[in-house]
């Protein structure tokens, strides 16, 4: 089976998933600790087959769910995850200029997730939403070009701005699964995450 024949599937903070469809599902699970921001947006999302590893030292697992059975974790409440993150991991979680935006108390750290709390938001989306200015933006450290190009995107809607931040996350998850092409899947071939002892 390819990568990705399907999009991946999120869902309300709290709530389970269950396969009522005839094929295999799987669930990533990020370890959550040193979390990794590349990772970090996918915990607890659904999908045929996640491209894993993503990168070196990537320790996310994937869970199967097979049909008629319910995913083992409710779909992540960001909020709840990030209020128990160590400064070093919330830096990761929300991405650096995000994080400069909340150590120089510029924004609060829920208006860096989603209202619903299904995931992060981007920093555009975090500029849009909070009306920053650009002297906010140079204020945590953000470089002036990279402030005026963030403050150009953040006119667009809601709407278009997380139809974005979505399709980045897919961008992303293809040249993993690119990089992953014919290498074959431990999930289905009888194998499991366990770590390997050393
Ligand atoms: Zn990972």
């Amino acid at each position: 089976m390819r990568f990705l024949d399907v999009d991946w599937i999120s869902g309300p903070a709290g709530t389970y998933w269950a396969n009522d469809t005839s094929d295999l599902y799987e669930q990533l699970v990020c370890k959550l600790e040193r979390t990794c921001g590349y990772c970090f947006p996918y915990h607890t999302k659904i999908a045929r087959r996640w491209p894993r590893p993503f990168h070196d030292h990537c320790h996310c697992e994937g869970c199967l769910i097979v049909p008629g059975q319910r995913a083992p974790l409710a779909f992540a409440d960001y909020r709840v995850l990030v209020d128990g993150m160590s400064a070093q991991d919330r830096a990761a979680a929300v991405g650096l200029a995000n994080y400069a935006l909340l150590s120089r108390g510029i924004v609060e750290w829920h208006q860096l997730v989603h209202g619903d709390g299904t995931r992060v938001l981007t920093l555009e989306e975090v500029v849009s939403r909070n009306r920053l200015s650009r002297a906010a933006l140079l204020a945590a450290g953000i470089k002036p070009f990279l402030a005026d190009r963030v403050l150009e995107e953040a006119r667009r809607t809601h709407e278009e701005l997380a139809r974005r931040a979505r399709s980045a996350l897919n961008a992303r998850l293809r040249a993993s699964a690119r990089a992953l092409e014919g290498v074959p899947d431990p999930l289905r071939t009888g194998s499991t995450f366990k770590p390997k002892p050393r």
